[in-house]
């Protein structure tokens, strides 16, 4: 066993609450004491004000390049769809060390940003010509590389997809690189798993694409695969598809998966952000969570999620980066309150008497951590030391103690006051940069050109 580090802070928020004056100890990459109400030694640093690493769950890391190549008005109106050719152009060309170069960069702004878990929604999975690599995994691979060089801790969310649309359609030449029969996908996902054995902390899913690109004999075949991983779906990010869901299946994708498909607490439904009101209390209901991703709804133009019923009724949600347009913790967080704000014209709907942004702090810790299938016990003994320290003395956060350094860092700040974040254990964030920033931005300004051109 390693010699334990310690780590001072002015204040920790630990699940019972915050603290003043706080030492963690860490061990082998877990927290192994943590003391309040302690004193500083002499010349020992002070690192600011902790708070527990947040889960991202949901990232499609290789969007990441494109991201801002998509907002120039087309001839017939924009929205997803005409997004979606956009992003089907950019992803034909790429190669596995494409996807890790974008990806690590992608992980990178997260760990800067107060994510220390992804859950990446993986469908690219084969060659441009839409045959399998040698190696099935190979994408993957390049994937847990990424994570590896960055430090992030990765739930794989590997991603079975067979069709263009509802009815079994069949695929469109440009979604021939996530294409799988079951039995690939099967030889798929056990090679997936074997590429993550090498990586502290990491973990597997079984990610249905949609109800859109799976049939409900197919998804009934997915679940088989595994009784323990989580399960993540995209449902009701637009009007189109929950039309058609109502057409081919009899009900919009959330009725349909909560009668047909057994949705509970290990079920996410990434957006889920077309819901009728008895949708919002039967999904609050089923312990699932709700993966809400509000830049990329936002930028897509998807809707608003019905955020101040769906918590009202006890739901449960977490919070994901998706198309990676903008790579920013508080700006989710602060993303899915706002929007409630303009559409409802009130204020701190969603807290309740207490602090919005512990609010949604909290209720994006729980339930990133079970969307993602891991123990969300925060800055406690024997979790993994996933710690995110802000600067005290940043102008967002200074003279704040308590839950309002929370709301200044969620809705105060223009530049995130997060100065250093350890990884279990390990200090891959310092002055606000990421330890490998440079090579891996370097690497990442070296293959874009190309992809660009
Ligand atoms: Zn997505």
């Amino acid at each position: 066993m390693a010699e334990p580090i310690s780590l001072w802070f002015e204040a920790a928020l630990l699940p019972e609450g915050w603290s003043n004056h706080v030492r963690l100890s860490l061990a082998d990459g877990l927290i192994c004491a943590v003391k309040s109400s302690t004193p500083r030694a002499p010349g020992e640093p002070n690192h600011g004000i902790a708070i527990p690493g947040l889960c991202n769950l949901h990232s499609h890391a290789f969007q990441r390049g494109m991201a801002g190549l998509a907002e120039t008005s087309g001839p017939g109106g924009d929205d997803f769809w005409s997004w979606r050719e956009v992003m089907y152009r950019f992803l034909d060309r790429l190669q596995p060390e494409d996807v890790q170069a974008i990806a690590a960069l992608a992980y990178v702004e997260m760990l800067e940003s107060g994510f220390t878990r992804v859950g990446e929604f993986h469908y690219l999975h084969h060659g441009p010509d839409g045959i399998p690599y040698d190696g099935r995994a190979q994408m993957a691979e390049a994937i847990v590389e990424a994570a590896q060089e960055s430090g992030i801790a990765l739930t794989l969310l590997c991603c079975f997809y067979a069709h263009s649309d509802f009815g079994a359609q069949p695929p469109k030449p440009s979604q021939r690189r996530f294409i799988n029969s079951l039995d690939g996908f099967a030889e798929l996902f056990a090679q997936s798993s074997s590429a993550l054995r090498g990586l502290a902390d990491a973990n597997i899913g079984i990610a249905p694409h949609s109800l859109r690109a799976v049939t409900p004999e197919e998804l009934s075949q997915l679940l088989l695969l595994s009784s323990t991983a989580p399960l993540h779906i995209h449902a009701a990010e637009q009007i189109r598809e929950v039309e058609a869901s109502r057409a081919y299946l009899g009900a919009s994708p959330v009725h349909w998966l909560i009668d047909h498909a057994g949705v509970d607490g290990r079920w996410c439904l990434v957006h889920a952000t077309h819901m009728t009101p008895s949708e919002v209390i039967a999904l609050a209901r089923s312990k699932a969570v709700a993966g809400l991703c509000p830049q990329t709804e936002a930028n897509l133009g998807d809707g608003i999620f019905p955020a101040r019923d769906y918590l009202g009724a006890g739901g449960r949600f977490g919070l994901g980066t998706d198309s990676n347009i903008l790579i920013d913790a508080a700006t989710e967080l602060r993303g899915i309150d706002y929007a409630q704000r303009l559409n409802l014209r009130r204020r701190n709907m969603l807290a309740q008497g207490a602090s919005s942004g512990r609010t949604l702090f909290d209720a994006a810790l729980t339930g990133g951590a079970q969307a993602l299938g891991v123990p969300g016990s925060g800055l406690a003994v024997g979790a993994s030391a996933d710690i995110v320290a802000l600067d005290a003395a940043d102008v967002a956060i200074t003279a704040r103690r308590g839950d309002p350094v929370l709301d200044g860092w969620i809705y105060a700040g223009r530049s995130t006051p997060i100065r250093s974040v350890w990884r279990r254990g390990r200090r891959v964030v310092t002055k606000g940069r990421h330890v490998a920033r440079t090579q891996i931005a370097r690497r990442y300004r070296k293959i874009l050109p190309r992809l660009m051109s």
